[in-house]
């Protein structure tokens, strides 16, 4: 939804949205994650003199991704409240060094108007797994036979006690 700034005042102006998973298909590619359900956003934008202080949440349940791991498919909630601000013009080097000061984050926005989807696709790709886990503590698969451990233990790794590969592959698993 396009929100003129105009608009926008001091005391704040409440916004809730649902978005279509089909629309976040440019924010996932590359991810092994996909959204099965609309996703569901709240914003609460201020306007602050030259800044645009804005206060949301997304939230949609059931996103899909594959497991770095184990490669299967699992699925997890998105639910997560921001809080940001929007400054008018580019991203200049020198504006963004004088504003940094807290840890507010700070993203850029031209023209008289702002685009609410580009606040919640930002948001959604914050909160995406960098590396995706179907459970914290996955086994993964074998890497000599490919059985998913977290089934079963193959015979692979005792038979190999002595291949050197083995003692790179336990540094793994600690991590
Ligand atoms: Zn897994
Ligand atoms: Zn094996």
């Amino acid at each position: 939804m396009k929100i003129k700034v105009e608009d926008i005042n001091a005391e704040g102006l409440v916004l809730d949205e649902t978005f279509e998973p089909s629309r976040f298909t440019a924010v996932l590619e590359g991810t092994d994650v996909e959204l099965q359900v609309p996703l569901k956003a709240t914003l609460e934008l201020r306007r602050m003199g030259p800044l645009i202080e804005v206060n949301g949440s997304i939230e949609t349940t059931g996103a899909a991704a594959l497991c770095s791991r184990c490669l299967k498919k699992y699925s997890f909630d998105v639910k997560a409240v921001f809080r940001s601000r929007l400054i008018h013009g580019s991203d200049g080097g020198a504006r963004e060094k004088e504003l940094t000061g807290d840890d507010l984050e700070v993203s850029y926005f031209e023209g008289e108007e702002i685009e609410t989807f580009d606040v919640i696709a930002e948001q959604l790709s914050l909160e995406l797994p960098v590396k995706p886990l179907c459970v914290a503590a996955c086994k993964g698969l074998c890497p000599y036979c490919g059985a998913d451990l977290n089934a079963k233990e193959c015979d692979c790794l005792k038979k190999e006690k002595t291949d050197p590969r083995l003692e790179k592959l336990k540094g793994f698993k600690v991590k």
